[in-house]
Parts: C-alpha cells; sequence; structure tokens
C-alpha cells in the first residue's frame, strides 16, 4: 500500500487557508495520510516591499495561534505524523532576512518551503507581473529570482512550486520548459541538488495546464542531472484538496525514475517509498 505524504498545504491559520486545522486532520486520517505537512503562509515580502493586499485587507498569519496550536494536534495526534512547517515568501529585499530569522529562531518550524510569490512589489496571482511582458521576459525574470532566492539568507529545506507564475500565466502556451528557459533551469536544479534541498513536486497546476508544477520535463530534467529529493505537495487550502493528484503524480515520478520522496522534519531526512 502507497504511505501518503502530502508536505505543503494551508490551514485557516493562513488568511486565504479555508477549513480550521481540525477539519483538515479529520480529512488527513480519512485519506490514511501518513505525513502532514502544514506550511503557514508567512510572506513577509509584502510586509518590506509593501505589497498591497487584496481588498486591502493587510493579513499574515499569526504565528502565535498557529504554532502553539499545531504542536498540541502533534502530541495527541497518534496516527499521522503532522509537520508544522512554514512557507516563506522570497524577496530580493534585505530587510526581510531578520524578519524570517527571528521567525525561524522562536518558533523553530519542522519544515521550511522557500517560494517565490512575488517580482518587485506585484504578486503573480493578480497577473500584473505579466502586464507588457512576453512570456520569455517574464519567466525570465521570475526564474532570475528563483535563483537567487537558492541564496536566501536563513534555512529552508525545500523549493516551493518552481512555476508558480505559469498557474496564472496569459500566455497560450504556459510551459517553462523551453529553449529559452534551459540555461537559467540547469542553474536553478544543480544549485537545488548541490545544496542538498528538495525540489517541491506541487499538484496545483490547473490554471497552468501541467499536472503538476514544476512542468514534468523540468523535473526529468532534475532527475536526469542527479536530483533524487522530491517532495509532493497538494498545496491544498482546504481539506477538498488534501493530497490531490497524489497517485497519479506518483506514477509519473516513478515512470521518470524516482524511488522515494523525501520529507524534511527538524533538520532531519525521512525517505518514505514512493
Ligand atoms: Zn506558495
Ligand atoms: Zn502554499
Amino acid at each position: 500500500m502507497d504511505i501518503l505524504t502530502d508536505v505543503h498545504t494551508h490551514t485557516a491559520f493562513s488568511p486565504d487557508g479555508q477549513d480550521d486545522i481540525d477539519t483538515m486532520l479529520a480529512r488527513a486520517k480519512e485519506l490514511r495520510l501518513a505525513w502532514w505537512g502544514i506550511a503557514e503562509h508567512f510572506d513577509y515580502d509584502y510586509l518590506t516591499d509593501n505589497i498591497p493586499f487584496d481588498d486591502g485587507a493587510a493579513q499574515f498569519t499569526d504565528p502565535e495561534a498557529y504554532f502553539p496550536a499545531a504542536r498540541a494536534l502533534q502530541q495527541s495526534e497518534k496516527e499521522v505524523h503532522i509537520l508544522a512547517g512554514a512557507e516563506l515568501g522570497f524577496t530580493r529585499n534585505r530587510a526581510v532576512v531578520p524578519l524570517y530569522r527571528n521567525l525561524i529562531a522562536r518558533y523553530r518550524p519542522d519544515f521550511i518551503v522557500n517560494s517565490v510569490h512575488t517580482q518587485g512589489t506585484q504578486d503573480y496571482y493578480y497577473r500584473t507581473p505579466f502586464r507588457g511582458k512576453d512570456k520569455k521576459t517574464a519567466y525570465g525574470e521570475y526564474l532570475a529570482l528563483v535563483r537567487e532566492s537558492l541564496d536566501a539568507d536563513y534555512p529552508y529545506d525545500i523549493v516551493g512550486h518552481i512555476g508558480y507564475p505559469a498557474r496564472y500565466a496569459p500566455y497560450a502556451d504556459k510551459s517553462m520548459d523551453g529553449a529559452d528557459f534551459i540555461g537559467a533551469l540547469d542553474d536553478i536544479l544543480t544549485t537545488i541538488i548541490a545544496r542538498g534541498k528538495i525540489l517541491e513536486v506541487n499538484t496545483s497546476a490547473a490554471g497552468a495546464d501541467a499536472p503538476f508544477l514544476p512542468f514534468p520535463p523540468i523535473v526529468r530534467r532534475y532527475f536526469a542531472l542527479g536530483g533524487r529529493e522530491i517532495s509532493i505537495a497538494s498545496d491544498a487550502h482546504g481539506a477538498r484538496r488534501l493530497a490531490d493528484k497524489r497517485r497519479e503524480t506518483a506514477a509519473i515520478l516513478k515512470e521518470i525514475g524516482f524511488a522515494f520522496v523525501t520529507v524534511p522534519c527538524r533538520g532531519e531526512k525521512i525517505y518514505v517509498e514512493l
């Protein structure tokens, strides 16, 4: 039987999360998840870069509410290994570094997802970073920032959803694996391998016309370059999408050649058969 992992999900502690942690856990048990990783949003790039929130409602995960609640559940829960993690939004603005360092020192997340959501003062989610730019330019800017994010001055375990802009891109062909991007991608993938980081395979990819992100040819390239450390994440923001497309994704990954997923937990790595 498959050992199911879903490492990078959001509960209602995240401003855009839909279901509370107990509802999510009940669903995780129903699905018989062995490892359930919560990675609430800590988008302090929004803070340092003065990025406006939708409807003007500035909202952040309250770590003082989230971590104690997740830790308590972690202690009492016997069936599911719960990981209390964090997703940190990268920015090249150095003002964010002490904010993340303080968060990490104070709450010691079980794992950290390092994600690029924004470019300058715009989140790809709002489609504004694409304005007036062809795909080569917009994706090129994004990949340059992803490469910089790998040098983040705070610890992280997982490189989150490479290809994130493709979820929202206005281009007919949303793929990011073409000849224009091979050089940048190889640089990113070899750096992930050299640093011992984990490449996230993120199944929240409906808008990108892909089964998951990064696009499968990029994951295939990672394997060819020697990359073996991957995680699988639904990036669910509610119980309904927990472990979404987990089995189809595992089948594609096995076909590429992967034999296990890596679950990061407090600086250790746990290898779970795919
Ligand atoms: Zn994200
Ligand atoms: Zn996320």
